[in-house]
């Protein structure tokens, strides 16, 4: 039943959005271009309110068995591809559902909602891989890899490494030609999905002596030897997210599975990135919400004084400085995704969105276990983990000392021009 609905909507949505296309979106047609940020098109709503549906139905039960778990329920992952959600932005033609990227980023933001892991898989595989499969690839790499990436496994965007982390393009990674081959030897690092995907993006140095204009991006497929996936990461938070060191030892990849153009990589990585900030951006802000939504009822119910915990005005005032700044972030978050579908520069929208919504995701968790009290810190509370989710937000994708310096690096250039 819900799985028809999606369809429903991904059929809509091919016919009256197509994929970036703001100008022609029904949002654009139907509100006009000055409407309030938070009015989403018919097709946006209609998806948001079913994966909203299909997070509560389908992953809510399985959540915290994920989490401890380390590791995503099969027919979580099964449910994500069967609903379109592992291809939002990919046209049918490969088998995606040809939404745009406003869609997108409410996919993450309802998911993230109920489980901030599930939302990074789906958000890291979308923005990052499909994104630069669908804009770079070519039709043959697309033939062969957007299907699989829409219906079958997952992909993973390989940039880190042990001593390139913040200071990504200082990669050590090499890939050597070798008649119509490229040998690539090196190890990457915090690799998300790595643990189940089946595609890699690797960003490997061709040509070292050009400095970061010899990185390149190249498709390496799991089987391919000399390739090796790490064991997964113990980590704090967004535990049932697999996060893996890769190894490449001689590696032989087919010149024709060079991404986009040769030395391109640092160019391809950081415009990317900038995008799937504004993902990090509505995780956070789902995360944020889903935290608040789950708190209040409680603070609704519990009594204390002869009152509910809710009717005392200092705990009213905290409760409102929160959903003020959660909307705050999501205005910041929508902002960036209308930019960058209108094809506007986003660069300082996308850094602010990213760095304010997972402040405020950390500011939320942190006050509603304070609400909540005793039970607030313990797992059979979903605060805590969303409080220990959340903080990888300030840290992938740039931390929040780099989204500072974007932003400030934005507003020098404004302020000289
Ligand atoms: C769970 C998880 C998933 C991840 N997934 C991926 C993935 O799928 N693909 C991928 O390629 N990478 C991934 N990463 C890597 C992630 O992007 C890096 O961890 C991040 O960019 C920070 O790099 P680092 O950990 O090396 O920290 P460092 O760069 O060592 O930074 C440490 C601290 O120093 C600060 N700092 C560094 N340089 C400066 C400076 N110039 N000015 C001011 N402050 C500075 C940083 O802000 C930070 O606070 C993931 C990481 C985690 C934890």
């Amino acid at each position: 039943m819900l799985q028809n609905v999606l369809r429903q909507v991904v059929r809509r949505s091919v016919g009256s959005i197509g994929a970036r296309s703001f100008a022609n979106s029904s949002f654009g047609t139907a509100r006009g271009a000055t409407s309030p940020l938070t009015y989403l098109s018919e097709d946006e709503l209609m998806m948001k309110e079913t994966v909203a549906k299909l997070a509560q139905e389908q992953i809510l039960p399985l959540v915290k068995k994920m989490d401890e778990q380390h590791q995503f329920d099969p027919s979580v992952i099964r449910a994500l591809f069967d609903n379109g959600l592992m291809g939002v932005e990919v046209s049918d033609e490969y088998g995606g559902s040809a939404c745009n990227f406003m869609t997108m980023m409410l996919v993450v933001e309802e998911l993230s909602k109920v489980c901030p892991a599930t939302a990074a898989f789906v958000d890291i595989h979308n923005t990052l891989v499909n994104s630069l499969m669908t804009k770079l690839g070519t039709p043959e790499q697309k033939a062969k890899y957007l299907p699989k990436l829409c219906q079958e496994y997952s992909g993973s965007f390989a940039l880190s490494e042990p001593s390139a982390g913040s200071d990504a393009f200082s990669l050590k990674t090499t890939a050597k030609k070798d008649g119509n081959h490229y040998v690539l030897n090196g190890t990457k690092m915090w690799i998300s999905n790595s643990d189940v995907s089946g595609v890699f993006l690797i960003m490997a140095n061709a040509n070292p002596s050009a400095g970061y204009r010899g990185i390149t991006t190249f498709i390496v497929e799991r089987e391919y030897e000399g390739f090796t996936v790490g064991k997964k990461e113990s980590k704090l938070g967004i535990c049932a997210s697999g996060t893996c060191t890769l190894h490449l030892d001689n590696v032989r990849v087919p010149e024709e599975n060079i991404l986009g153009e040769y030395g391109k990589g640092y160019q391809y990585a950081a415009g990317f990135l900038n995008e799937g900030r504004i993902g990090i951006g509505a995780q956070m802000i789902g995360l944020a919400q889903g935290c608040l939504d789950a708190t209040i009822p409680y603070l609704l119910e519990r009594k204390q004084f002869g009152a509910d915990l809710y009717s005392f005005q200092g705990m009213q005032h905290q409760i409102a400085t929160i959903a003020t700044e959660i909307e705050a972030a999501r205005l910041l978050t929508y902002n960036a995704a209308r930019l960058q579908e209108a094809g506007v520069p986003f660069l300082k929208q996308a850094a602010m969105a990213k760095y304010y919504a997972s402040e405020v995701a950390q500011r939320t968790t942190v006050k509603c276990i304070d609400w909540m009290g005793g039970v607030g810190f313990t797992k059979d509370f979903p605060q805590e983990k969303f409080y220990r989710d959340c903080k990888i937000g300030a840290i992938y994708e740039g931390t929040t000392n780099m989204q500072l310096s974007t932003i400030a690096k934005v507003m020098k250039k404004e302020y000289q021009s």
